[in-house]
């Protein structure tokens, strides 16, 4: 197969980064890759499906990835797992000798091991420039998910459901796999349902999710749902007020560094130090440009404001608001910018994921959550235009169309960054406008 097919492959079918941000897979493709990274590290606390799947598909899955490595070029590809994640490596292990081009990288138990930055220096011993892209180091990084749905894709089958593992207060929590689009309300029926009255849906892990209502659906980046009660300090850290914050920095951050000493970014050489942006907000000091200007090599992994500062202050708060503020002035990151010396200290400096689960409030919501990898069935699904980084889709279909599971509903927009999006249940078009595409399932 050569790039231009493999590129098409993925786009018509629709697949994206499955585990990050919805990068869409055909515009990695790039015959400079040296390597190839498979990123099985699961990075959040809690979650379980990239390990589960891998356990299940290795087979489907090295398959697409080996695939993806011959049609680059590429020399080699690693396959990137925590070392406990035993019943995954064996999985693995048992094909890797079809793969003499594969190998196996096994990683620490620590948080952000799924960060690419800190995965890519892991596996190669490379550091990717502050702000650059990993092919810059002829690296390429795809998740497992993303190569299980690539899989499909060479079997010209496109994306249409995803795999959400569910816990928090449910009763059984699960693994499941979902039409994309089905309610987040829903997807918690699977597990059970809720086992508190109140509560709050938190998409993704807990250390970057998100709060989202019940009403919500889910994306073709949807990892988890984590059922938590309003009054969950997690939430309580998310919901805090940034002038309450900035007034907390100054009465109380002591500038111990701690929140830069244990920043993953930072400690490959990345110029980002959070203590300096805590410093001018405290002091209302705004003299040191550069300080704000690394902001932008900020990953908003959540390590400074989570695990390390003794006060509990939040840093990556500030650090948001001090990026936004300057992409929203059309401020770019200087693409000059260097990687230091990865500090020497760095193997001292990891987060443990077991103590981080602790410092986060949720041992409680440590659980197997079993996979079920068949479909689960929904009465209806509100499918989003947006779901990749890029331009959203372009709907094709119109209200009272009837559609097939995995009928293109919504076209890669021409000449942009995009995908396909489809038909992730057989049912009834029964509404359409720019942002999204509802169906009702007739069976
Ligand atoms: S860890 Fe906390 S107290 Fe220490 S410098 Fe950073 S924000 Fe301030
Ligand atoms: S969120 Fe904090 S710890 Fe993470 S990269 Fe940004 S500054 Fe570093």
């Amino acid at each position: 197969m050569d790039i231009a097919l493999l590129s098409k492959t993925y786009k018509d079918a629709g697949i994206v980064g499955a585990g990050g941000a919805g990068f869409p897979s055909y515009a990695k493709l790039n015959d400079k890759a040296e390597t190839l990274l498979l990123n099985c590290a699961e990075c959040e606390p809690l979650l379980r499906l990239h390990r589960q799947l891998m356990t299940l598909c290795a087979k489907e899955i090295l398959e697409a990835f080996d695939l993806t490595r011959e049609t680059l070029g590429a020399k080699e590809g690693i396959i990137c797992l925590k070392s406990h994640y035993t019943d995954a490596i064996k999985a693995v292990e048992s094909e890797l000798g079809n793969y003499p081009k594969l190998k196996i990288c096994k990683l620490d138990a620590v948080y952000p091991a799924g960060d690419e930055v800190v995965m890519i220096y892991e596996a190669t011993g490379k550091v990717v420039r502050p702000g650059g892209l990993p092919i810059e180091c002829g690296v390429i990084v795809y998740n497992v998910e993303t190569m299980y749905n690539a899989y499909r894709a060479l079997k010209e089958k496109p994306l249409t459901d995803k795999l959400v593992t569910v816990a928090g207060e449910v009763k059984s929590p699960i693994t499941v796999r979902v039409p994309i689009g089905a309610k987040l309300k829903d997807v918690v029926d699977m597990a059970g349902g809720v086992t508190t009255d109140d509560y709050v849906y938190w998409v993704g892990g807990p250390m970057m999710g998100v709060v989202k209502g019940a009403g919500d659906v889910v994306t073709k980046t949807t990892n988890s749902v984590f059922v938590l009660p309003p009054e969950h300090y997690l939430l309580n850290r998310l919901n805090s007020e940034l002038k309450i914050e900035i007034a907390r920095a100054a009465a109380s951050c002591c500038q111990c560094q701690l929140c830069t000493d244990l920043c993953p970014r930072h400690n490959l050489g990345h110029p980002i130090e959070p203590h300096k942006i805590m410093r001018a907000a405290a002091c209302n000091n705004f003299s040191d440009v550069k300080a704000f200007m690394n902001t932008f090599y900020c990953c908003s992994c959540g390590v400074c404001e989570l695990y390390s500062c003794p006060q509990g202050l939040s840093p990556r708060k500030l650090i948001n608001l001090v990026k936004g503020g300057l992409r929203s002035e059309g401020i770019k990151p200087d693409p000059t910018v260097k990687a230091g010396e990865v500090e020497k200290n760095r193997p001292y400096r990891k987060v443990p994921i077991t103590r981080l689960i602790a410092r986060l409030g949720v041992s409680g919501y440590e659980a197997e959550a079993p996979l079920d990898n068949k479909v689960r069935a929904v009465d209806e699904v509100k499918i989003m235009c947006s779901q990749h980084i890029g331009a959203p889709a372009v709907p094709c279909v119109k209200q009272g169309d009837k559609v097939t599971r995995g009928d293109v509903v919504a076209l890669a927009k021409e000449g942009a960054l995009s995908v396909n999006i489809h038909a992730s249940i057989c049912g009834l078009v029964t509404e359409v406008n720019e942002k999204f595409i509802t169906i009702k399932a007739m069976r």
